[in-house]
């Protein structure tokens, strides 16, 4: 059944003839028969590239330009024979490039854990039931629904096909989408030509469609040609490449000035070759951040895993940094800010209303009319109601335990409902029609309208949509009796606007029929001759959640804007619910249509709601917002958003009612559609932002500090404070340790109270530059106090620079809890409290700082000597004073530079 020739024959042949083939039925597989299959073909994955060897990965952290140097040092020491340097520079190059290689691994699975957070869902038939089911569990035979913005999960052969059209640049490099149908085509035809077959991997464009599964995995076209297709993405984002690129040329720099150095040692020089020769080797080493890269990478992937974990997938890297930067969102309404738990509420029939009651989706509940109970009159166009809603729908309701749940979009869920409550068949009503033909909803026309044949072979219009759209279509009304009369627009359209208020999303529902032979239907054969049944309104109340987020972006400086397909009073009714600043102005689409370049910038900045928009509106939002300089978040769920979302600073796709096309576009993923989850990936997304900054705000300066200590002794042609293996010491394991405390620093208390950070703002700022500046005099200064401090008391060398030494280390630890803090206070009790990871780092640090001055082996080593109790409380207190002087300094700075709220709106 699955011989290579047939499936290859597949398009050649009718769709019966392929279904015969996969040994399967229109119904689908039984998922006994399905369950075999996948045993026996494997999952429906694309095969892994091949990992790179971990001995590779590990020798490719030795290519790096300080490595070589202290390569070459070991060298050159050991050729001087003095092996204890040789051994200790290559000890901390092997530590270090351990580092390095733990911390790209931990990176790759950060990433690999995104990955198969994205694996796509599709929807199939089994045992008769649609079914949303794990792509990779797609077996050949299996039936297979799809819709436009679907990424085709396996090749498949057509068996239904409506207005299909496929994307198959990936395949065949034609990025014009192709026209789809069940025709065979010939045996020969190249896969291009093939237009009964969908191949995975292709994007749908329009229409809607089945088709059977002919081959999985590694058989499909895409996994013959080219394996595994996606690009792996590397841990990078804009400002962390231009950090690297910044320490590779500091690095060309420092190590100019370190030669020159050795040049004028040589010839002027007062130490001796060898003590000179590691003097330079340590300054090199200090001065070169060279573990910088790596831990921006970690505070990357710590971010990244922060987000998934509050439902926000990154797709590309770089949208970390945009979404700190996010000044305006625009927002979907349904499912985003709404709940998406749709439920009919009022019926209105011409003449009155009528009351819906029932909870959830159960397809069971009462109806209630003006009077007590619905007039018998009324069951004839409730009847008319009942069988749009059930017919022109694509869900289905599945009873689980005592709850219902939809298979599908809620909206028509909610309809289902409905019709069981009316004709009291539950979730089986009207099952004996028989769809011969669908036009499916799509955000441009609003409406849905099917053909179907009743049991008497009769053919029926049935057609529900956004009312304006269907009272297009219309010509008369129903009214009670099976009569009609002229539709009276305005009665309709005062209803709709009674509906809309109340915050319901209103739609229309219509009917018609057509002759018996006719086979299909067009916008066009639709036009002004159906039959308006009436309004139906559906509640879907906002999301507590959302309400909450809503007021937390306005705090931070972010307007939130809705942009829904939804009526405007709906929209400006749970404008108003949520929260939105300016819920009376509502534009609609036609609004904006109206509207030049100019004017739409203006109005986009002035509004927050905008109504009845179609994607390409969406579009103009986005520029018109960018033009002004805001960077914006943009959601979308459908094939027609990707533009936008490409567009936008941030695109955001929905994960559970998004398309694949959708996804693809997008920078970010909700996995569970809540608007809430954007707020919380902006808080993250500023959190990574503050990390980097701090990350680099510590490391330049301390860095600095050694350095400038080292060269202001080599040209005072003094012994160095602290030894050069000292200073690969604490550069290399102390710093590293504490530098990466700073990854996993939580959001600051008031991240979300502070404008957002304008967009591309550099990170070496003056104030970055000023810190430098003073930290690494600072530093220099105490360790050199200290020095000269034990020499005078009369400590040999040894001992003093071991005090030096250490002195260096406790300003380090307490630099890092000043820079924990850089928007506030660092002097308060949850400030100094800090987190488990600050004070493991810290105490890591302390254990082997007491270890090497304390232990003799160490002390053979590092040339260190114990230091005497007095001195060591000593070391404290200038690190106390250091903090006291450092934090003084920056409330001063924040006292005449207010971050108040709304600076950059
Ligand atoms: P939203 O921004 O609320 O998601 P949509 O673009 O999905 O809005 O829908 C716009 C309008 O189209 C809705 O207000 C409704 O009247 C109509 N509509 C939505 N879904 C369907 C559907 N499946 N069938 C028919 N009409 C629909
Ligand atoms: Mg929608």
């Amino acid at each position: 059944m699955t011989d290579a020739r047939q499936t290859a024959a597949m398009h050649a042949t009718s769709p019966e003839s392929a279904l015969a083939a996969l040994d399967v039925t229109r119904d689908g597989l039984r998922s006994q028969d399905a369950a075999r299959r996948l045993a026996a073909h494997g999952p429906n994955r694309l095969p892994e590239p091949p990992r790179r060897n971990p001995i590779l990965r590990f020798l490719g952290h030795f290519h790096n330009v300080l490595i070589y140097v202290l390569l070459a040092s070991a060298m050159v020491t050991a050729a001087l024979g003095h092996w204890v340097d040789t051994g200790v520079i290559l000890a901390v190059v092997l530590v270090n490039a351990l580092i390095g290689f733990l911390q790209e691994g931990r990176a790759e699975q950060a990433m690999a854990a995104l990955r198969k957070m994205l694996a796509p869902n599709c929807a199939v038939l089994r045992d008769g039931q649609r079914l949303s089911i794990d792509a990779a569990d797609l077996v050949p035979g299996d039936i297979v629904l799809i819709e436009a913005g679907d990424r085709v999960p396996a090749d498949l052969r057509l068996i239904e096909a409506r207005g299909l059209k496929a994307e198959e640049a990936i395949l065949t490099g034609e990025s014009v989408p192709t026209d789809k149908t069940i025709a065979p085509v010939p045996q020969d035809a190249p896969l291009g030509d093939q237009s009964s077959m969908l191949f995975s991997g292709t994007f749908i464009a329009s229409g809607t469609g089945r088709g059977v599964v002919t081959a999985t995995g590694g058989h499909s076209q895409i996994g013959r040609i080219s394996g595994m297709l996606g690009s792996i993405e590397t841990l990078t984002t804009p400002l962390v490449a231009q950090m690297d690129l910044f320490a590779r040329w500091l690095s060309v720099f420092i190590l100019m000035v370190a030669a020159a150095l050795l040049v004028y040692g040589y010839f002027v020089g007062h130490l001796p070759f060898r003590e000179f020769f590691m003097a330079i080797v340590g300054l090199s080493v200090a001065a070169i951040p060279e573990g910088l890269p790596a831990v921006l990478t970690i505070t990357l992937a710590v971010g990244v895993t922060a987000m998934a974990r509050r439902n926000a997938i990154i797709r590309r890297l770089p949208a970390i940094e945009t979404l700190g930067s996010v000044s305006v969102i625009c927002s979907d309404k349904t499912g985003t800010l709404t709940r998406n738990e749709m439920m009919v509420v009022a019926l209105a029939p011409a003449g009155h209303v009528v009351k819906v009651s029932g909870s959830g989706y159960a397809p069971h509940g009462a109806l209630r009319g003006p009077d007590a109970d619905t007039a018998p009159a009324d069951q004839m166009v409730l009847q008319d109601f009942a069988r749009v809603a059930a017919l022109c729908n694509d869900a289905m309701l599945h009873p689980h335990g005592d709850a219902w749940h939809v298979e599908g979009d809620p909206m028509e869920g909610a309809l289902s409902a409905l019709a069981g409550k009316i004709t009291g068949q539950g979730h089986r009503s009207f099952q004996d029609w028989i769809r011969s033909d669908a036009i499916p909803f799509d955000a441009a026309h609003r409406y849905m309208a099917t053909l179907d044949r009743d049991p008497e072979g009769r053919l029926w219009i049935h057609v529900k949509g956004a009312p304006e759209a269907v009272l297009n279509l219309c010509a008369d009304q129903r009214i009670a009796g099976h009569k009609t009369e002229p539709l009276d627009r305005a009665y309709w359209h005062a209803k709709i606007e009674d509906f809309a208020s109340e915050g319901q999303r209103v739609i229309a529902v219509a009917t018609g029929t057509a002759p018996v032979t006719q086979t299909g239907l067009t916008h066009l054969g639709l036009d002004a001759h159906l039959t308006l049944i009436g309004l139906v309104g559906l509640v879907d109340p906002p999301r507590p959640e959302a309400i909450a987020a809503v007021t937390e972006c306005h705090a931070a400086g972010i307007r939130v804007k809705m942009i829904t397909g939804d009526h405007a009073a709906t929209a400006r009714a749970i404008g108003g619910m949520i929260g939105l600043r300016n819920s009376a102005r509502v534009l609609t689409g036609a609004d904006l249509a109206a509207m030049d370049d100019a004017e739409l910038a203006e109005a986009a900045l002035a509004t927050d709601i905008f109504a009845r928009t179609s994607p390409a509106d969406k579009l103009r939002l986005v520029t018109a917002l960018q033009a002004r300089g805001l960077a914006v978040a943009m959601t979308g769920d459908g094939v027609n958003d990707a533009p936008a979302l490409k567009r936008a600073d941030a695109g955001i796709a929905m994960g559970l009612k998004g398309s694949e096309a959708a996804k693809e576009a997008a920078d970010l993923v909700l996995a569970d559609d809540n608007f809430a989850s954007i707020a919380a990936a902006v808080r993250e997304g500023r959190t990574v932002y503050d990390n980097i900054k701090k990350v680099i705000s510590w490391t330049l300066p301390t860095n600095a500090g050694e350095a400038m200590t080292i060269i202001v002794a080599l040209f005072a042609g003094m012994a160095l404070p602290i030894t050069a293996v000292q200073i690969l010491w604490v550069n290399l394991i102390t710093g590293v340790t504490l530098g990466l405390a700073l990854a996993f620093e939580p959001s600051e208390p008031g991240t979300m109270r502070r404008p957002p950070h304008p967009r591309g703002a550099p990170l070496l700022t003056g104030t970055l530059i000023w810190q430098i500046a003073l930290i690494s005099t600072l530093i220099s200064m105490a360790v050199f106090g200290m020095y000269f401090y034990a020499t005078d008391r009369g400590y040999p060398v040894p001992l003093a620079q071991t005090i030096a030494m250490n002195t260096l280390v406790v300003l380090q630890i307490f630099y890092l809890f000043f820079i924990r803090n850089i928007y506030g206070t660092s002097l308060t009790w949850a400030a100094a409290k800090g987190t488990p990871i600050v004070w493991a780092c810290v105490a890591a640090v302390t254990v082997a700082q007491v270890a090497i001055t304390y232990l003799p082996p160490f002390q053979a080593i590092l040339g260190t000597q114990a230091v005497p109790l007095f001195d060591g409380m000593l070391i404290l207190v200038i690190g106390i004073a250091f903090f006291a002087l450092i934090e003084t300094e920056k409330q001063m700075r924040l006292a005449v530079l207010p971050l108040k709220p709304d600076r950059h709106v």
